[in-house]
């Protein structure tokens, strides 16, 4: 969670305060758990992440398994939980899905939470528990309401994604394939995991059309001593063998991933690995940031760099995933795709998330085949085709 996630998340809670007098507001999840006394000053209810599971938690009326209060508003990351998201289950609530509202063409649909790993940098499980997934029901209900209002790619999100179903026995591709028994057009996966990728999901990733060429995977270093360090379970030549095998099986798959700068005992020799995975793999959309340290986490207490040469190196990375981007935008010039069309009628994506400006406006929300042009910055001129 930043600063501004905080700050957003506040906003939130004062206009929902505002707008709905005499409504309890409750706010749970990492801002509960990371600036309780903030939220806490407002006027809101504090619900831990240890204890959002529980009914008495959110002061709930509850005969037969049935709740009897529905006047609530709980905030969770600073957004509006999904109405279903207070279900009871022998007293406990369970994980349900969060979709987003009907603003973006796409919809976002959070379909598990929390994470089980305990990588040395992150704070995730301090703030947020352990991993639970939705089942494959509520999300398949979900799908079809943002199906029902028109939207036509939707996007899977979570914590730790590529854990989904690990507490419930059900998994990722068995997720996916029910999804796709929907009249689901276009489903994209946000950040993967590359270690949990099985044949399944690899399959599907490879040979389902109507999942975009789009893989992006939490990587955080390219060097094996930093990746140890960071507890991670993947090393370097498994992911660079992991996207050699994707592409050689859908060549338009095109590469995202998460990448930390500078993480502590990081030397010259080391970075020099990570900004090398850049061109070895193809990393085309990066989230690249300087490491900075989590109170209470393991990479907390190991010997920093500074956060001048983590800065210096998260710069490095960025210019040179944007070189490779730049390259790989270049070379679709001429080429076509279906462009999903945005709330304005001229930006979008095509099925590769590349960026796209129509030169003539087409219907929001639409799905409508382009011929890309030239390169402006980071979008593609598209033109639409016969
Ligand atoms: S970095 Fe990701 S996988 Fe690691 S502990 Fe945090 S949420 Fe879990």
């Amino acid at each position: 969670m930043t600063d501004e996630a905080v700050r957003q998340a506040r906003q939130a809670v004062r206009r929902a305060l505002r707008e709905r007098p005499g409504a309890e507001v409750v706010v749970t999840g990492c801002a509960a758990e990371l600036e309780h006394d903030a939220f806490a000053a407002l006027g809101a209810r504090m619900v831990r992440n240890d204890a959002k599971g529980l009914v008495e938690s959110y002061g709930l009326d509850v005969k037969n398994g049935a709740s009897t209060s529905s006047a609530q508003t709980v905030f969770e990351e600073g957004s509006l939980l999904h109405p279903f998201a207070l279900s009871l289950s022998k007293g406990r609530l369970s994980y349900q899905p969060a979709l987003s509202g009907a603003d973006h063409a796409r919809a976002f649909l959070g379909v598990q939470t929390g994470c089980s790993h305990s990588c040395t940098f992150c704070a995730t499980v301090i703030a947020r528990g352990s991993a639970r997934s939705a089942t494959i029901d509520a999300v398949t209900d979900c799908a079809r309401i943002a199906l029902d209002r028109g939207q036509r790619e939707i996007v899977l999100t979570g914590v730790d994604l590529a854990s989904y179903g690990d507490d419930s026995g059900a998994s990722l591709a068995a997720l996916v394939e029910a999804l796709l028994a929907l009249p689901v057009e276009r489903l994209r996966l946000s950040s993967l995991d590359p270690n949990r990728i099985d044949d399944a999901l690899f399959a599907l990733l490879t040979t389902e059309p109507r999942v975009m060429p789009h893989v992006h995977l939490s990587l955080q270093a390219g060097d094996d001593m930093v990746l140890t360090r960071m507890k991670r379970r993947h090393r370097r030549a498994e992911v660079v063998d992991l996207v050699a095998r994707l592409k050689a099986a859908r060549p338009a798959i095109a590469i995202g991933a998460d990448l930390i700068a500078g993480f502590p005992t990081e030397d010259d020799t080391m970075f020099a690995n990570t900004l090398a995975l850049i061109d070895e793999c193809d990393i085309v959309f990066g989230h690249i940031f300087p490491y900075s340290a989590r109170a209470g986490t393991p990479a907390a207490r190991m010997p920093q760099v500074g956060r001048g040469i983590a800065r210096e190196r998260a710069a490095m990375l960025r210019e040179a995933n944007a070189r490779r981007r730049h390259q790989w935008m270049d070379a679709q010039e001429g080429t076509t795709t279906n462009m999903l069309v945005e709330r304005d009628g001229r930006t979008g994506h095509g099925e590769n998330f590349a960026s796209l400006a129509l030169t003539a406006a087409a219907a929001p929300g639409s799905i409508v085949p382009v011929r890309i042009g030239a390169r402006d910055g980071d979008r593609l001129a598209a033109e639409l085709a016969q």
